[in-house]
């Protein structure tokens, strides 16, 4: 299965590509957290695009696609991958599909995660990530329950902010969406590959959506 989850920053595209990991057995392939560990090794890709992050605009299409040609050579991408946060711009769609041709592994389903902006607003500022266990909370709709969820991996969770999850960065985020993201909608309706969801309501809600408008993009490729 080769998916990509389209959505605005904050439309739950990481949480339901981990649920997607388990259920068809591909990996996830968020960008985001690519470029997060590279700042967090202190590489020389991460040292470029902290700011830029941070900042919440884009990291340039050839690093990513530099970075998304590597990632999906890995061994574990050869039966399929869920790409969350990829591709990002008309230039990055492009040059996956460019990519895409050359592996001949076309893509099954394009899926946008609907979801309305206050609704994000309200996920982006109370998102809140364990340091220790690395799960993600929100401090209104999903607080760490007490013990915490995590098995003994941490006793109490340890709750950090991302850095681009302050409320100025934030507002940049959502322009940079509409303007640079959101026309893949259209370039990817065009060709037949997408498929709309309703991304609001409580997890497991959105999963069986999701799960949905995957079965029903299978039959479509066959
Ligand atoms: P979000 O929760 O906003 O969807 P991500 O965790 O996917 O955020 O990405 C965080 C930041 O990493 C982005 O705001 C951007 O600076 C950078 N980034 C991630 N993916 C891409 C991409 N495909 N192209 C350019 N920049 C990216």
């Amino acid at each position: 299965m080769r998916i990509v989850l389209l959505g605005a920053p904050g439309s739950g595209k990481g949480t339901q590509a981990q649920r997607l990991i388990v259920r068809h057995g591909v990996p996830q392939v968020s960008t985001g957290d690519l470029l997060r560990a590279a700042v967090a090794a202190g590489t020389e890709l991460g040292r470029r695009a902290k700011a830029t992050m941070d900042a919440g605009k884009l990291v340039d299409d050839e690093t990513m696609l530099g970075i998304i040609r590597a990632r999906l050579a890995a061994p574990d991408a050869a039966r399929g991958f869920i790409l969350d946060g990829f591709p990002r711009t008309r230039v990055q769609a492009d040059g996956l599909d460019a990519l895409l041709a050359e592996l001949a592994q076309p893509l099954d389903a394009v899926v946008l995660l609907d979801v309305d902006r206050e609704q994000l607003l309200r996920r982006l500022t109370g998102r809140r990530t364990c340091r220790s266990c690395g799960r993600v909370f929100n401090v209104y709709s999903a607080p760490p329950s007490v013990p915490p969820p995590c098995n003994g991996q941490c006793t109490t969770p340890d709750l950090f902010q991302r850095p681009d999850d302050s409320e100025a960065t934030i507002g940049k985020r959502l322009e940079v969406y509409a303007a640079a993201t959101e026309p893949l909608v259209e370039y990817y309706g065009a060709r037949g590959l997408l498929r709309t969801i309703d991304a609001e309501g409580d997890i497991d809600t959105v999963a069986a959506r999701l799960d949905a408008a995957l079965d029903a993009a299978r039959p479509a490729r066959s």
